[in-house]
Parts: C-alpha cells; structure tokens; sequence
C-alpha cells in the first residue's frame, strides 16, 4: 500500500476515533466481526501460543503474538483494574502488523479503542452461535470502559435492543446510559446484579477487579441463559462461582491460554471445553437446546486483534485516515548503516 517500504502507516487514536466515526460503529463491529470469524475458520493455520503475560502487584502487561505465514501481528496490552482511580484507563494497547516475506512493519496502530472494538465483535460474534434464538434481553455487570462497545456489537449482530445495566458504582451506569441514549436501546439501571438478571437471555459480565470476584452465583443463572464472561481474564482474577461452570456448556478461544486466564481455571485441568474456532467451521455443536446454559470464556486471543490489524489495515487507502511514520532506517545501501549515519553528521554539521 505505501509507497516506500521505510515508511509505516500510523493510527493514532485521533485517526481510529475519526476512523470509526467515519465507518459507523455498528457497520465497523459488523465487519469486524466478519474478519474475526473469517480468521477462526482458518484456525489451523495460524501460529497460536498463550500470550506472555508480565504479572505485577497492581496488573499485568502482555504480548500477544501470531501468523497466518503471510502476515504477523502482536498486540502489546495491559490490565490494570486499579487505574481509573487515578484518572487513567485499566486497559491500553497498540498493536503491529508485519509482512512476513519481509519482516518489515506494514502498521502500527493504537489498540486502546480498538481493543473494545475486537473483544464486543468477538463476544456478539460468538452470541450469534451460543445465545438463545431471538434473544432481544441483555443484562450488563460492570458498566466501564468496554460496556458500551458490547451493547452496541450484540445490537448490530443479535438484535439485542433491551439492556439491564448494573455496577457497583451507580455514576458508571449513568454514564453508560447517557451514552447509547437515542441508540435504539430499551434501558434499565438496576440497584443490584440480582436484579439485573431478572428476564435477560444474555448475561455479560465485564467488570474489573484483580481477584476470584462473584459477580454471579449460582442462584443468578437460570436455564437457558448465554453467558458473555469478559472480566475474568487473568491468574486469580474470575468472575462467576464454579458452580455455574460446573452446570454450562463452556466455549472458549484457545484452551491452553484460557485454562491459565479464564473462569476455567477454577476448575480441573481436563474439563471439557469446546473450542470456537470447531464451533463456527461445523466440527463441533454451539447451543443444542433450550435449557442449555451457554457459557462464552472471554479472555482474548491473539488471532481477534490480528483480524482487528487487518481490518484497520484494508480501510486505510479509502481513507486516508493514517500518518506517515519513519520508522525504519533506509540507507541507500543495504549494509551501510552507518554510513548512513556518517551522511547524516554532514548533513548537520556534526562530528560522528
Ligand atoms: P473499567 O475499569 O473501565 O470498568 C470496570 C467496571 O466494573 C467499573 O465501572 C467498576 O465499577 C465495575 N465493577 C467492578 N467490580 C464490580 C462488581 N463487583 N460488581 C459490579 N461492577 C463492578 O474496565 P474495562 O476496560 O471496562 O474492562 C472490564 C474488564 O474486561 C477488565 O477486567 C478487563 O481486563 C476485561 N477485558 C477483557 C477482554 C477480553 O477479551 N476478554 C478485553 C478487554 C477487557
């Protein structure tokens, strides 16, 4: 797409806001979604390994690599649950894409939005196969930085228009209210998690806290319901009472990453689980009946931000929505690197 291969396309948040806007939110989470199912269809092919997590009293910061063998992406992300009190986000990112036939960087771009972007395509994508059919009540436990993006995602993609909100902190409701008001969202502000679970069909949970929480009990979760476990997604950091697992029929993305991370790590090492990637290509069943209790443990793989890289990426020439980054050194021969930097002290007068 560039001109010269030194220069990478850059997408800073200001360019993904106008981006997005540009695109539409649903229409962007819509087509996301379509990246994201595409890359779990050719499952096979890709390099997966668990993400390198740097664990810390307060967060984690971790890579999250992978390949298709032509292109490569990595996300680096962060999860720090304390943050907010301190005016800051609990998760940010960016991410790469590469040519692997080169090595070199083909975009670099900021992940913090497009990040809550992925993980709601991912989850309604996910619905699509899981939830019961119609679906139209969504109840949302934790009502931060992702809330909104989740509502949206299962509008565009499930028809879900009716909301049940709740969160500890009853000004996180509000805010998240406010803004999908004039959506085409029915909305309820509930007073507890209990109430907010009367008559949903879907029940995300999406809060943050760096412990085993109970966002859910057992006694919350009647039959039938889909499950959206999107909080826990850390070593000793869940969101529902392994009672709950142990009655669901559980999905997740890549087990050996989600039996460290998810609500699974709760429970034995050789439960059963099925993986999406079976799920969306036909070798393996989503939701069979109607009593079934779906569960989707959310913790975010590598190959939903390399679809997300790609996404981004095929807008760009449309849009124009980029900058020019130099961030490849370019001499003119491709071993005189330092003469490079020799032409360059001329150039400024300085002694090397
Ligand atoms: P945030 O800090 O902006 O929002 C979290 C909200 O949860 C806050 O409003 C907080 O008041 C609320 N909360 C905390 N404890 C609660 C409780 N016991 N009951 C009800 N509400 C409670 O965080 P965010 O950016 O929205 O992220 C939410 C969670 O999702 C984090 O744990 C994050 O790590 C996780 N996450 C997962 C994925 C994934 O792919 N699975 C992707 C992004 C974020």
């Amino acid at each position: 797409m560039q001109a010269k291969l030194n220069i990478v396309p850059f997408v800073s948040v200001d360019s993904m806001m106008k981006l997005v806007l540009a695109i539409g939110v649903e229409r962007f989470l819509t087509e996301l979604a379509t990246y994201i199912e595409e890359d779990f269809r050719r499952w096979e092919l890709f390099d997966k390994t668990p993400r390198v997590a740097s664990h810390s009293h307060d967060g984690v910061i971790e890579l999250m690599p992978t390949s298709d063998g032509h292109l490569y992406g990595f996300k680096y992300v962060n999860g720090h649950p304390k943050n907010t009190r301190e005016g800051l986000q609990t998760v940010t990112a960016f991410g790469v894409l590469a040519d692997v036939g080169s090595g070199y960087p083909m975009l670099l771009t900021e992940m913090t939005i497009l990040t809550a972007l992925r993980t709601a395509a991912t989850s309604a994508l996910v619905a699509k196969y899981l939830a019961p059919k119609g679906a139209r009540t969504m109840t949302i436990i934790g009502n931060g930085a992702q809330s909104e993006f989740q509502a949206i995602a299962f509008k565009a993609i499930t028809g879900i228009d009716r909301l049940r909100l709740y969160d500890i902190d009853p000004s996180a409701s509000r805010r998240c209210a406010k803004n999908l008001a004039g959506m085409g969202f029915d909305i309820t502000i509930c007073a507890s998690g209990q109430e907010a679970v009367e008559g949903a069909e879907v029940i995300t949970t999406v809060t943050a806290d760096k412990q085993y929480a109970t966002i859910l009990t057992d006694n919350m979760v009647g039959s039938g319901v889909h499950i959206n476990a999107v909080g826990g997604d850390c070593p000793g950091k869940t969101e529902l009472h392994r009672d709950i697992l142990l009655r669901s029929d559980i999905f997740v993305e890549f087990p050996p990453q989600t039996r460290i991370e998810g609500e699974i790590q709760q429970l034995d090492g050789d439960h059963p689980v099925t993986e999406l990637w079976q799920v969306m290509t036909g070798k393996a069943a989503g939701r069979t009946s109607d009593k079934q209790i779906t569960l989707f443990d959310s913790v975010g793989f590598a190959t939903e931000d390399f679809s997300a890289l790609r996404y981004v990426r095929d807008q760009l020439q449309a849009t124009g929505l980029y900058e020019e980054l130099d961030l490849l050194a370019d001499p003119d021969e491709p071993r005189d690197l330092f003469g490079m930097l020799l032409r360059a002290s001329a150039k400024e007068g300085v002694i090397a």
